[in-house]
């Protein structure tokens, strides 16, 4: 078979030769639900599954030994494969024990112990008179570990021996059931065994028992690829239509699975134009067959609105209609298949049919609900927040923080950055080198909108003036952009220019330039070669961004520009941050009051100019030796003991004691 481990083949059983891949209809109870034997046999069923566990407690073994077997009994003569209970040791949740004998539970229908060994199971299948027996399994979940999946294996391994011994003279063929879970290791050995044993056929056990689609498809290739070419493959309790294609395409011969008369119950059916549900209200007036590629009796004589009623009013024969042409579907789809092989032209045919049994109704689709339509004021954590007093900024969604909550953008950006920083006057100051703004926390461009609005308003500015802006969500910027008739100091090429490239140079003013540092800016000082003049410092509360505020953030920002006139200008004054910054080695000042605020706060490096900074004194020590924040939240607690001499020992209170002393390196902790 070209490109692919699909095979087409056929095997005799003891009443008849089946043609394979082929489709097991389950017939838990020797029923198939809702469905004569007739119709499955006229829909081109070879071969019916019973399960040996179900049919050992309810009728009993003597009923078919009375009887001539389940072929007599329910009057179906061609073949019947009857599963070892096995699976129903492990998905019935009676209570039950495993043994190296077997496994020991309780019956349903009398609440009598009963011991299914291998022994039992085969001397059950034996009675029930099936065409081909399975070997007594333990199944663990796909997902068992390693251990466990092992212990499983062995035991089937044994076992497998036990129900091979057991079977004695019987004409009947049995299968042997590979386990291992999803350990190709497991799997290998599994299979490897097996075939050794002289089985008449194979199945894959311990899938679709909680794997992804994808495990369960790799792990059918490799197990399938493992096992002897010239004897069936069964892949147990598989699946849809379209995990059969799967499977057929990765080497399995044989399926059994309960979703054609289960979902057809519920209303369901695969045609060729999608899967269907009858309960939907299109169907109601529609007088067309459920399938018009389908010659089944279903699709001969009713149409979807008959179908439709019947399904919406739970009636029997809706079940027994839907069910009956699903059979069809599945039959006519393996024999398909099969052709296709036989003409090595299955490639073709697997492409064709992996898209269309992807699909629902193709020709009434199910309408997703189309989104409303809202103006896009949210993008990624971020929202628009209008102020009662009519202004827009930006909310942080998760954590309900609003940046510039009480003050437009840039009336608080120009208050607390622009005017307290002094910078029209440091544009015009007599040092050489370009001034340096570190703008950290981005957010909607304000502060740094702010700043490059104060040089293009200088008419000669005697230095350059570069930003750098940080930020690690650029959707902030991002959604205020969009929506720049909310913020307008955005309309402008400086924003647009750091979106889509992260750098801008003026080109109105030579002097004014402008780059993006993404990433956490934590991690990220050092990646700029530009020491700050100033640092406009508007990250997140602590509560959203606890880090921002720690002691080693601060220790950073210090160690970035203590060899400058550098200054530091936040909007919070909480004693945690200020405390932070003193220890790292910054002078703190009380910095003007915004919005609700009625202080800020402004960090200085030694060398900064203090001239008319409200340095922060007695009274603020006082007040910090009540706080219960004393100390920055990532201090070793075994430093806590010292602290205080070491903030008392900062040259800003020192002035205050005594006279002032050079010893400013001490100060560098
Ligand atoms: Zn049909």
């Amino acid at each position: 078979m070209t490109g692919s481990a699909a095979r087409a083949a056929a095997f005799r059983t003891l009443h008849d030769e089946v043609q394979t891949p082929l489709f097991m209809p389950v017939g838990t109870q020797a029923t198939v639900k809702a469905q004569l034997p007739q119709t499955l046999e006229d829909s081109g069923s070879q071969i019916l599954l019973a399960n040996t566990y179900h049919l050992l407690l309810r009728p009993g073994l003597d009923v078919f030994r009375r009887m001539g077997g389940i072929h007599e009994f329910m009057s179906w003569k061609h073949s019947v494969l009857t599963d070892s209970g096995g699976y129903q040791i492990f998905s019935l949740p009676h209570s039950r024990s495993i043994t190296e004998e077997g496994a020991v539970f309780q019956s349903y229908t009398d609440g009598r112990t009963i011991l299914l060994s291998p022994e039992v199971s085969i001397e059950a299948q034996v009675a029930i008179g099936s065409d081909i027996m399975m070997a007594l399994d333990q199944c663990v979940a796909s997902t068992a570990d390693e251990v466990v999946a092992r212990a499983a294996l062995e035991l089937t391994q044994r076992w497998a021996a036990r129900s091979l011994a057991a079977r004695g003279d019987s004409p009947q063929a049995m299968f042997g059931i590979v386990q291992g879970a999803l350990y190709p290791e497991l799997r290998r050995e599994s299979a490897l065994g097996l075939a050794e044993m002289g089985f008449d056929g194979f199945a894959i056990g311990g899938l679709a028992v909680g794997e992804g689609k994808s495990e369960r498809e790799d792990t059918c290739a490799f197990t399938a690829g493992l096992l002897p070419e010239d004897k069936p493959r069964y892949l147990m309790g598989v699946g849809t239509p379209l995990d059969i294609l799967e499977a057929v395409h990765r080497g399995v011969d044989m399926f059994d699975c309960i979703i054609p008369t289960q979902v057809a119950q519920r209303g369901g059916v695969f045609t060729s134009r999608g899967y269907l549900q009858m309960r939907r209200g299109v169907y109601k007036f529609s007088d067309e067959p459920l399938d018009p590629a389908c010659d089944c009796p279903t699709c001969r004589r009713y149409s979807r609105a008959y179908l439709h009623h019947l399904t919406k009013t739970r009636e029997t024969l809706g079940w027994q209609l839907l069910g009956k042409h699903n059979f069809h579907f599945y039959h006519r789809l393996l024999r398909e298949i099969r052709a296709s092989i036989l003409s090595d032209t299955f490639l073709a045919l697997y492409q064709e049919k992996q898209a269309a049994l992807h699909e629902d109704d193709l020709d009434n689709p199910v309408l997703k609900q189309a989104p409303k339509k809202t103006k896009r004021l949210a993008l990624g954590n971020y929202e628009i927040h209008t102020a009662r007093e009519g202004f827009s900024s930006i909310r942080h969604i998760h954590s309900g923080e609003i940046m510039h909550s009480r003050t437009p953008p840039m009336e608080e950006a120009q208050r607390l950055y622009i005017d307290q920083s002094r910078l029209s006057e440091r544009l015009r100051g007599a040092e050489s080198g370009p001034l340096v703004i570190w703008d950290v926390g981005l957010g909607a461009g304000a502060n740094a909108m702010a700043a490059v609005d104060c040089y293009e308003r200088d008419p000669a500015p005697a230095r350059n003036l570069h930003i750098v802006s940080f930020e690690n969500d650029l959707d902030s910027l991002r959604l205020a952009f969009r929506n720049n008739d909310r913020f307008r100091y955005l309309r402008h090429s400086g924003p647009a220019a750091i979106l889509k490239s992260g750098t801008w140079q003026s080109k109105s003013h030579p002097g004014l330039a402008w780059t993006l540092v993404p990433g956490n800016f934590l991690e990220t000082p050092g990646g700029t070669r530009l020491p700050p003049d100033l640092i406009f410092y508007d990250m997140f509360s602590g509560k959203t961004n606890a880090e921002a505020w720690t002691l080693a953030a601060f220790r950073r920002l210090f160690a970035a520009c203590r060899e400058r006139r550098a200054e530091l200008f936040t909007y919070t004054c909480s004693t945690a941050s200020r405390i932070a910054m003193l220890a790292a080695g910054f002078f703190v000042a009380r910095g003007r009051s915004t919005g609700d605020k009625t202080e800020t706060t402004i960090a200085l490096t030694p060398q900064a100019d203090r001239t008319g900074r409200e340095l922060l004194a007695t009274d603020w020590l006082a007040k910090w030796r009540r706080s219960t924040a004393r100390f920055p939240a990532d201090l070793a607690a075994a430093e806590h003991s010292a602290w205080e001499e070491v903030i008392l020992r900062h040259e800003q209170f020192r002035d205050l004691a005594r006279k002032p002393l050079d010893t400013r390196d001490e100060t560098n902790f």
